[in-house]
């Protein structure tokens, strides 16, 4: 008799195959799951129009699955450093888009809050065996009648999953206090401004949420809050005394090891209860080092505020002197930081740039739907248009400004389907976009047809 004839050779093949993943595998070396979501915001609870359920799905529905693995760059730290250490299998939750206007956007509902945080939690609940989970959030979500959204939430998170491993990470434009860090086993907060090192902080949580979860570390941590609030303008980590702010708590991490102090500025433009900067840290089951720490840090934010808060920096008027006399000395491109106008609205600064005469200026962007909405029901591209631009959204936006000029670019840009460009003047030019842009490098200038290098003056609201 013939063991293996040609019908038999397919079972006998699974069966092996079967006994082999069996033996690599082992009993109770299940890949270690661990679940992602990330629902975030910067709350402008100054600017006119709050955030509901309508802007957060206005690019669509909460994403899920596989998606969630590509949203942002803290995500794709995390999951980066999540593949290189293997046997690790990544769930994504239940996550919100970006909000239409986003940082623009004031208030966010309690039904939309609700919607999203509770989506989350019953999508945790509906997960299976979870080992950890980790949330990638901003820190400055300001919500109608709760006070500490991302502690709420993270709460939420730890009734549906109980007593495993959840990583948080944060822009450091959070207003956070220990509510987080008592409801969180670990949070980390990027440290430089502008944001290069969010991917930096997914790939550490990683690291930290699976050695957690392997039972090599047990993180506790310390949060102060030194009582320090700053404009965002103040709070570039290239200058004095964020950088030094910054420094110090690398040199803390440097020095011993298995620490990680976190430090958020805040976000000054939302009237919060946890408003300001926090310090957080993170040590491996050592309470009294990590308060140490803490406080040394906080003690150092405090020493250093005057510096902090009390720059001055120039107005309007003031401010387009300087760069007009910046620009007819060569000393080009100069940019102007519109950094204070969170609808993209406002029109200080193009109306001074008129003023005083200003050549070869772009406002990159200017936020006005309305203009849009005209431009397209009379503007051809390549013919005169006259406009009224910007100036209403509020009481700070200033007055609408008249545009004449000719209509360069009518068309899709980055998210929006409709942007337009009109030059007018001494070969200005005003870049209008429905909503707030807030412009970080010189990608816009070639798609919308404007050489960037005959800009002498660019104003950003950024
Ligand atoms: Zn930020």
């Amino acid at each position: 008799m013939k063991i293996f004839d040609r019908r038999s050779t397919p079972l006998m093949v699974a069966l092996l195959m079967a006994l082999l993943a069996a033996a690599c595998t082992g009993e109770g070396r299940q890949p270690m799951r661990i679940a992602i979501a990330t629902f975030s915001h910067e709350t402008c609870t100054f600017c006119p129009n709050p955030t509901g359920v309508e802007e957060w799905e206005f690019y669509g529905p909460p994403v899920r699955g596989e998606a969630v693995l590509n949203m942002g760059a803290y995500i794709q730290g995390f999951v980066g450093r999540a593949e290189e250490y293997g046997g690790v299998e990544l769930v994504g939750i239940l996550s919100p888009r970006n909000a239409k206007g986003g940082s623009s956007g004031s208030w966010i509902t309690r039904e939309a809050f609700d919607k999203y945080a509770n989506g989350i939690a019953d999508d945790l609940r509906q997960a299976g065996r979870l080992d950890g989970v980790y949330l990638a959030l901003h820190g400055a979500m300001a919500v109608t009648g709760i006070p500490k959204p991302e502690a709420e939430l993270v709460r939420r998170v730890r009734a549906a999953v109980g007593d495993i491993p959840i990583v948080v990470t944060l822009d450091l434009h959070a207003n956070e206090d220990h509510e987080l860090s008592d409801a969180a086993d670990a949070v980390f907060i990027i440290k430089r401004y502008p944001h290069y090192d969010s991917t930096l902080q997914g790939e550490r949580a990683a690291r930290l949420m699976i050695r957690t979860i392997r039972g090599e570390y047990q993180p506790v941590m310390a949060t102060r809050k030194p009582g320090v609030i700053t404009p965002s303008v103040y709070q570039g980590t290239g200058v004095s005394p964020a950088m030094e702010i910054m420094e110090r708590a690398r040199r803390w991490e440097n020095r011993i090891n298995d620490v990680f102090v976190s430090v958020a500025f805040g976000f000054a433009y939302a009237d919060v209860p946890d408003v300001g900067a926090t310090v957080m840290v993170i040590t491996n089951n050592d309470q009294e080092l990590a308060d140490r720490i803490a406080q040394d840090m906080s003690d150092y934010i405090w020493r250093v505020r005057e510096t902090f808060a009390g720059k001055r920096l120039p107005r309007t008027e003031e401010g387009v002197r300087l760069a007009v006399a910046a620009a007819r000395a060569g000393q080009t491109p100069v940019v102007i930081a519109d950094h204070s106008d969170r609808t993209g609205n406002s029109t200080h600064i193009l109306a001074e740039l008129i003023r005083q005469g200003a050549a070869n200026f772009c406002i990159a962007t200017l936020a006005d739907e309305r203009a849009i909405q005209e431009i397209e029901s009379r503007g051809d591209v390549g013919a005169a248009i006259a406009v009224d631009a910007g100036g209403w959204a509020d009481q700070y936006a200033g007055d609408p400004v008249p545009i004449e000029g000719t209509l360069d670019y009518f068309g899709p840009y980055a998210q929006f389907e409709k942007v337009a460009v009109i030059r007018f003047g001494r070969n200005n030019r005003v870049i209008i976009t429905p909503l707030l842009h807030q412009v970080t490098t010189t990608d816009i200038f070639e798609p919308l047809g404007i050489d960037f290098s005959e800009v002498e003056i660019v104003s950003l609201k950024s």
